[in-house]
Formats: structure tokens, C-alpha cells, sequence
């Protein structure tokens, strides 16, 4: 029996700009990354981390120096854009401004030549499923940012590509929508048994969207998992920090106890004597007022609501401790700002990190 192949598999690509006599960066090393068929795979890291260019080098818009791009186990070199069967979606979704809606959505399928009544159908459809029923007449340029969104992202669908590709699909969106959208998009990629390959620079959309999510560095992928995997256990320090998270420190164990900037931290049982580098989840800070008199001792700088929680800031000044730490707490018991609390650690909430 012959395994299904992945629907995109991504195998040692390596993409340099430049000209070939004066080659320049190098803006992906390697890349390995498959998408299985229906699996949603959001791109996530900083700006300038190769995103774009995988995506560009997967459509077939920028030129693949070494490796292999295979869809549906196909091997895609030599296979312009247009033939792949992907489709796309980029930030700056560029509607036809001249155009209504229905021949925006229409404009992929007039290429592809399907008749004119499985046209109209298909848009009808699509309307109805990114929530503007009966829109076909109305002008681009009376539509919400929100409302242009899902248009582009009709338009992307219509041909019925295999594998669709989004570029900061919600990059230009407030908060609100972009949250309401997400869910919708998730939604949306279920019921149509969708492929997605998403890039974005938000960890809220990419965690909200995939099933998976790779995070790039500098043209490498630092980790790959899904959302909970990441978020429990980061593969690094970059990872830990590009995900926000501020209380990373390298430190000596011994016993069960890191002596870390921040004074004795207990690790999780098992952790092995010898340097490790560690993560303190805010929530495995635990902040009293008053408290024991030993033990190190902290003044809150800031305080950040965060809807079910308020993160503080703390800044070490006793007790063994010194610099910054961040804290969650309970929103009836945090204290506020310019309060002088003594600091405790959860060591369910350390994460020894690996290499
Ligand atoms: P991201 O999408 O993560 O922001 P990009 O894929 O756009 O990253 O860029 C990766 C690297 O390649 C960056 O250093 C960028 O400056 C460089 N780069 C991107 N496009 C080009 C290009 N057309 N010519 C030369 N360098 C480029």
C-alpha cells in the first residue's frame, strides 16, 4: 500500500536573491515543510524571516535556487504560476476597482473558461459563504475594509484551487474584525475541506487559524507544531521570546533549584544538574503583598490589563533578586502600581528549554 503523498511538500528549498553572477542573500536555507490535504499550516516570524519568499517559491513567483517544491507528489519545476493550481491571496488584496463584486469573484473562472451559468452559480455560492449574499452588483469602492477582505478572499476561492495560499490575510483589519474574521476563515476551511498555507506576522491570527504553526528565523524554521505544542513548549530561546514571553534566562541547577537572576527558582522534577536555559511562564509568578521577609522581593512598574488576568511588571530589589520579571494575576488580587510585593515561583510553570 502506497501513502497518500501530502498535498505540498516542501523538500531542502533554498531561494537567493540576486543575480546568478552576483549572488546576494540567501532568504530561505534549506526549507523542509510538508501540508497534509485539509490541514491548515499558518507561517509565523519576524519580519524579513523568509515567509513571503517560501510562499512565493511554493506559487511558483520566485525562482527556487535548490530543492524541490511537489504538489500532490509532483514535482513543480519548470510549472508556471498559473498552472499549479494554487491560489492566492496577498495583503494588499488589490480589488479590480473598476469591476463590481460579481466580476471580481468571477475574474479567476472567466480565465479558466467555465461557462457563464456555473459562473454566476459558483459567485452566488461564494457570496453566501463569506457572509455578503447577494452582493454581485455592488461597487468595490462602497465596501467596508472588512467587506473587501472577504471579496478577495471569494475571489482567491473561486477557481476551487488545491492549496490556497494567504499573505497577511488580515494584516490591514482592526483587532475586532480581524478576531471575528478568524473564526470565520477557520470555519469556512473546514467546511469547504480547504488546504491552507497562511503566512502572518500576528501569533493571535496564526494560533487562531492552524493546525499547525512553523516559526521562521532568519530563512531557517525554528520550530513546527501545533499551537498548543508551541505555545507549551517553545523550542528556544527565540521561539519563547518572539511568543512574548520575557522571563527567559539561562541558569546553573542544582537540586531541583536554578539560580537565576531572579534568585532560587524550583524546575520541574527530573531536571538534571548542569546550565540549562529557562522559560517562567507570568502565571508560575506568584506576587504577595507583604509576605516573608526573606526570599526575593519586587516593586511593580507597570500593569497591563489583559482581559481575565493583569500582567505586571515587576522589578526585582531584594532578597537575592535583581531585573525584570513579568507576572499574571488574578484580577481581584493584583497590586498596583508602586506596591512592594515578595515574589514565589510555580515550578509546573518552568520550562527547561531545549539546546
Ligand atoms: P518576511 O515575509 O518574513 O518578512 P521575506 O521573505 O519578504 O520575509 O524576506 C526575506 C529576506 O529576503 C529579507 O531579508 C528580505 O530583505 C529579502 N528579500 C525579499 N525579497 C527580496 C528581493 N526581491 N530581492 C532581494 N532581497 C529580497
Amino acid at each position: 500500500m502506497t501513502a497518500t503523498p501530502p498535498l505540498l511538500d516542501v523538500r531542502g528549498v533554498t531561494v537567493t536573491y540576486g543575480s546568478r553572477t552576483a549572488p546576494g542573500h540567501t532568504a530561505l536555507h534549506g526549507i523542509d515543510l510538508a501540508v497534509a490535504e485539509h490541514e491548515t499550516v499558518c507561517v509565523l516570524g519576524p519580519s524579513g524571516s523568509g515567509k513571503s519568499t517560501l510562499l512565493r517559491a511554493v506559487a511558483g513567483l520566485t525562482e527556487v535556487g535548490a530543492g524541490t517544491v511537489l504538489l500532490a507528489g509532483r514535482d513543480q519545476a519548470g510549472v508556471p504560476a498559473h498552472r499549479r493550481g494554487v491560489g492566492l491571496m496577498f495583503q494588499d488584496h488589490q480589488l479590480f476597482p473598476q469591476r463590481d463584486v460579481g466580476g471580481n469573484i468571477a475574474f479567476g473562472l472567466r480565465m479558466h473558461k467555465i461557462p457563464r451559468q456555473e459562473t454566476e452559480r459558483r459567485v452566488a455560492e461564494l457570496l453566501d459563504l463569506v457572509g455578503l449574499p447577494g452582493a454581485q452588483r455592488r461597487a468595490v469602492g462602497s465596501l467596508s475594509g472588512g467587506e473587501q477582505q472577504r471579496v478577495a478572499l471569494a475571489r482567491s476561492l473561486a477557481p476551487r484551487p488545491r492549496l490556497l495560499m494567504l499573505d497577511e490575510p488580515l494584516g490591514q483589519l482592526d483587532r475586532d474584525l480581524r478576531d471575528r474574521l478568524v473564526v470565520e476563515l477557520r470555519q469556512l476551511f473546514r467546511d469547504l475541506g480547504t488546504t491552507v498555507l497562511a503566512v502572518t506576522h500576528d501569533q493571535a491570527e496564526a494560533f487562531a487559524l492552524a493546525d499547525r504553526v512553523v516559526i521562521m528565523r532568519d530563512g531557517r524554521i525554528a520550530q513546527t507544531g501545533s499551537p498548543v505544542e508551541v505555545w507549551r513548549r517553545p523550542a528556544d530561546a527565540f521561539v519563547a521570546r518572539f511568543l512574548g514571553f520575557r522571563n527567559v534566562t539561562e541558569a546553573d541547577v542544582t537540586d531541583g533549584g536554578a539560580a537565576t537572576p531572579w534568585g532560587t527558582v524550583p524546575v520541574p522534577p527530573g531536571t538534571p544538574d548542569g546550565r540549562h536555559r529557562l522559560l517562567i511562564r507570568p502565571s508560575g509568578v506568584r506576587v504577595g503583598v507583604g509576605g516573608p521577609e526573606e526570599g526575593p522581593r519586587a516593586v511593580v512598574r507597570a500593569r497591563t490589563f489583559r482581559g481575565d488576568h493583569v500582567l505586571l511588571l515587576l522589578e526585582c530589589v531584594g532578597g537575592g533578586a535583581r531585573g525584570e520579571l513579568e507576572a499574571a494575576c488574578p484580577l481581584r488580587s493584583a497590586p498596583g502600581e508602586g506596591a512592594a510585593v515578595g515574589v514565589g515561583f510555580d515550578a509546573a510553570e518552568v520550562v527547561v528549554l531545549p539546546g
